[in-house]
Order: structure tokens, then sequence, then C-alpha cells
């Protein structure tokens, strides 16, 4: 009997540990320890809620961040259940309906597709299992149909007005940047998901942030590049291909894009022997800050994945216990009855030391 026992406490703290390590993979179900029904760990999970959390693909960088925010921020507050909806609103949409099966308390969703929001909230309140949007910004009318819907995000025109204003400061200090000497930046813009209210705004606020400074600004090229790398690096390459002596600045709506347009003009002999170009981006994640040190990236701005991922984590499981969320029961400013944002920050070399 005592060695079933002791089988059944290492089981439990099997169980326990994985419970606290599902922030990088699909949840494991804790092995049943070999003792029989003594054996389910339940003294260590508590009264803890469970929050199901569906990512919209695990391969995002910054979404990466996010989720390892999450889980950190879960440690002593909700055993925390996080998916891989893999670009698809239907597998999100199926692992949705298994976590409202499996009677989770509180939900936390990266929507594959902002506007597919509303079905993910019929869902939730049919089974009264209060929701956190985190991320992808539900549209309003949608944020409007059950009470316990909440956002947490960042506001987009903020980031897109701070990486325009690291390129107006830039120009402002080096005039030969404007190498056609017309007054105007002629710049290009590396896109991330259409329709994603961070693209859209971005692209919009970064060149309003220009020309509000009193500088000229002018398109050479845009081009989506969906917030990867690769395709950032595939899409500067075309654009320096066709008119590589136009081009004096590079936007990219995140820091990816920007580190694969960095890649492309590596190629061309950039970033030595006196070749420059600007490049900004946003979200100030480890590989951007390295390239910031390395004198590539321009700048960026913080996209808070730290605060993005605890305000989450604290939202859902203030609903999850059945409090209404507020700076009391979450730590965070709740605005218009619904939406925690989340402060962008402007990032150089010579304050990277703020983003790590
Ligand atoms: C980030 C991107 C990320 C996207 C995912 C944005 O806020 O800046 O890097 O790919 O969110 O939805």
């Amino acid at each position: 009997m005592k060695k079933l026992l002791t089988i059944a406490v290492a089981g439990a703290l099997v169980a326990s540990v994985v419970g606290c390590g599902t922030a990088n993979k699909e949840a494991t179900p804790a092995p049943a320890a070999t003792g029989g029904a003594a054996a389910t760990p339940k003294a260590d999970t508590g009264k803890k809620p469970t929050i199901g959390v569906a990512i919209y693909k695990f391969d995002d960088t910054f979404m990466s961040g996010v989720r390892a925010a999450i889980a950190d921020a879960a440690k002593d507050k909700a055993t925390v259940d996080i998916v891989d909806s893999q670009n698809s609103q239907p597998t999100q949409n199926d692992k949705v309906d298994l976590f409202i099966t499996k009677k989770v308390n509180a939900l936390a969703i990266n929507a594959v597709d902002r506007t597919a929001a509303g079905v993910i909230i019929d869902k939730a309140k049919a089974a009264n299992i209060p929701v956190v949007f985190l991320n992808r910004e539900p549209l309003e009318a949608d944020m409007k149909k059950w009470d316990k819907v909440y956002y947490v995000g960042a506001k987009a025109e903020q980031s897109g007005t701070m990486e325009g204003q690291l390129l107006v400061d830039y120009f402002k200090a080096h005039p030969e940047a404007d190498k056609n000497k017309d007054g105007k930046i002629q710049y290009v813009m590396l896109k991330g998901e259409p329709g994603h209210q961070d693209a859209e705004l971005r692209t919009k606020f970064s060149i309003q942030a220009i020309t509000d400074a009193g500088l000229g600004v002018e398109k050479v090229a845009e081009d989506t590049a969906m917030w990867d790398r690769v395709k950032g690096q595939e899409k500067m390459a075309a654009f320096l291909a066709s008119s590589e002596n136009k081009i004096e600045a590079v936007l990219a709506n995140n820091d990816d894009m920007a580190l694969g347009a960095i890649e492309a003009l590596k190629a061309k002999g950039y970033f030595k022997d006196n070749k420059y170009m600007p490049v900004v981006g946003v979200d100030a994640t480890a590989p951007a800050l390295q390239a910031l040190s390395d004198g590539t990236l321009l700048g960026t701005v913080l996209n808070d994945a730290k605060n993005q991922g605890a305000a989450t984590t604290s939202v859902a499981a203030a609903l999850a216990n059945g409090k209404t969320p507020n700076k009391e029961t979450t730590g965070y400013d709740v605005t218009d009855g619904k939406y925690v944002w989340i402060s962008y920050k402007k990032i150089t070399k010579e304050n990277m030391n703020e983003a790590k």
C-alpha cells in the first residue's frame, strides 16, 4: 500500500508539472498514476479555475511571447489549457466546442479571423462561459453581444504613430537620408495580414505621423507579408529588384517582416561600407532587439506581450471566479466596461533595455 501511495504522489507531482507547462504545446492529459482512484491529484489544482486558451497559431513570434506570459501569470491563479488553432477558423471553432464540452470556467480567444468572434460569443453565451479576446480585436457590434465578453489588446493606431515618428526623428537628424533631395520620404510598406486591425491601422497611422510632422512622403510599393519573416524577405527582395534606387525607408507592420527585409537588404550589400537603409518595425521581440543592437533595425515599438498575457489571464480568472473585471480584481484598468488597453512604447538602441 505504501508503495502504491508513493507512486500516486509521484503521479500527482508529474500531473501538476504537466499542468503548468502546457504553454508550448497542446495540453497533455495528466498521466494516470498506477494506483487507481486514490491517485487523482485534486489537492494541487484545488479550486483554481480552468481557462481554455486558443491561440490563432503557435508559429507566430509575438504570440509565442503572449502565450508564455499567459502561462506564467496563471501559475497561482488558474489552470490554463492552451491550444493551437493552426491559423484555421474552423479548427479554432472545434477547439472552442471542446473547451465548452470540458466545461472550462472561462475562454481566452486569439481569433484566427476577428470577424468570426460573433460565432464564438454565441457559443460561449449559450454555455454561460465568459470569454476574453486578445490581440485580434472583435468588431464592436460583436463585443456588445454579451456583458461577459472582454478584449485585451493595444491601440493599433498608437503603434503606427510611434513607428512613423521613429522615421521622422531619423530623417530630421539625417538630411542626407533624403537621397534624391526632393523633401519627401520615398518608402516601401510591408503590411501584416489584411483586415487585422494592427495591419490596417499601423499602415495608415505611420504615414500620417510623417505628414503630421510636416515631412513629405511618397509610397514606392506596398504588399502584405502576412506578419512573416520569410515572406518579408521575399517581398523586400522584389521591391529592391524593381525599384532599389527609389527606396529611402522601409516600414514593416511588425518586427518579423522588418527582419526579413533586413535580410534582403543585406543580400544587396546594405549595413556595411556606409550603405544604409532605415528600417522600422513593431513588437520589440528578442531578435529585433538584437538587430537594434547590431545597428540594422533603426527602431521598433514595444508591443507588450508580457502585460497583454498577464492581463488576459487576470481578466479571464476574475470572470471565472464570478467577479467583474476591474482594476481591483485584475490589476488593470478596464475601459468602457470591456477593454483592457496595454500601452505601446517607442524603442531604439538607446532605450532598448526597457523592452527586455
Ligand atoms: C503583432 C504581430 C503578430 C500579430 C498576430 C500583432 O499585434 O505585432 O507580430 O503577428 O499581432 O495577430
